[in-house]
């Protein structure tokens, strides 16, 4: 066992409905689910995933498709305070994915070196036309990661001791999930491939948000398979294959930890 510890860092909220990520399920419910980034140490390296959404795509309070958020580099500066962290002590940053709410605030990080997949590069690089309406990717962000100390991966790689990246395509195609060896056993870090615990788990019907309450969920229908789409897949081969691959690596729920997921929030795994 490496030994890591994962502490989830909330990098504001936004309230979505739920069947925006879980497809058709709980029609018109609002929920709120947290931008989040995870600070990972061993106690030598200290590794960042993810860097939240920059300011500029809220306007008016509002983020993506219309829907009240908060978020922007305030926050990510706050929540790393929060467990005793400056930015410039962040030697590696790690992309689940790029898009413009994981990787808004990479600017704070000069020391780091910044790992992505090529794929992700690629899609940063000439997104579908699908991906520019909808504001996906900020590709400002490719001049100054041209400018950064980066490194793209391609494919399955251990980047350091206890930590590996495994490629999972479907909601983009260079999204990668993170593997950690805690003394707890290992946690996957999912990103985007998987929103929030009810898509992996489409028979859960009790679901702890951020503020501490329990939502009642409707379940999936069992003929739905192994997971409950969002309205955010791209590719929806790659991602049921994504998923397959999730499920085989997880040994318990715990040690799935989804990207927007409310019930990790204020938690410490490791
Ligand atoms: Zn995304």
């Amino acid at each position: 066992m490496a030994g890591w510890t994962i502490t989830p860092l909330v990098y504001g909220a936004i309230e979505v409905k739920k069947e925006q990520i879980t497809t058709g399920l709980d029609v018109g419910l609002a929920v709120k689910v947290p931008y989040l980034g995870f600070y990972l140490t061993n106690g030598r390296r200290k590794v960042l995933c993810d860097t939240g959404i920059n300011a500029k795509y809220i306007v008016d309070g509002k983020a993506w498709a219309g829907m009240p958020a908060e978020g922007g580099e305030r926050h990510v500066l706050d929540a790393l305070a929060h467990v005793g962290v400056v930015p410039d002590e962040i030697d590696m940053v790690l992309y689940s994915h790029l898009h413009n709410d994981h990787a808004g605030n990479s600017h704070l990080f000069e020391k780091a070196v910044h790992v992505f997949q090529d794929a992700e590069w690629k899609e940063l690089l000439d997104p579908l036309p699908s991906m520019m309406i909808r504001g996906d990717f900020d590709q400002s962000l490719i001049p100054m990661l041209k400018d950064m100390n980066r490194q793209r991966v391609a494919g399955d790689v251990e980047i350091l001791e206890g930590l590996k990246l495994i490629q999972t395509p479907g909601h983009t195609a260079g999204s990668q999930c993170l593997l950690v060896d805690t003394r707890d056993g290992v946690y996957l870090l999912a990103g985007d491939t998987v929103h929030v615990a009810p898509i992996a788990y489409p028979r859960m019907t009790r679901w702890l948000q951020m503020d501490g309450s329990v939502l009642e969920i409707t379940p999936a229908p069992g003929h739905w398979g192994p997971a409950v789409p969002s309205s955010l897949v791209y590719d929806h081969y790659a991602w049921y294959r994504s998923i397959y691959r999730i499920h085989a690596l997880v040994r318990e729920p715990k040690h799935l930890i989804p990207g927007h997921e409310p019930s990790v929030v204020g938690r410490t795994f490791g």
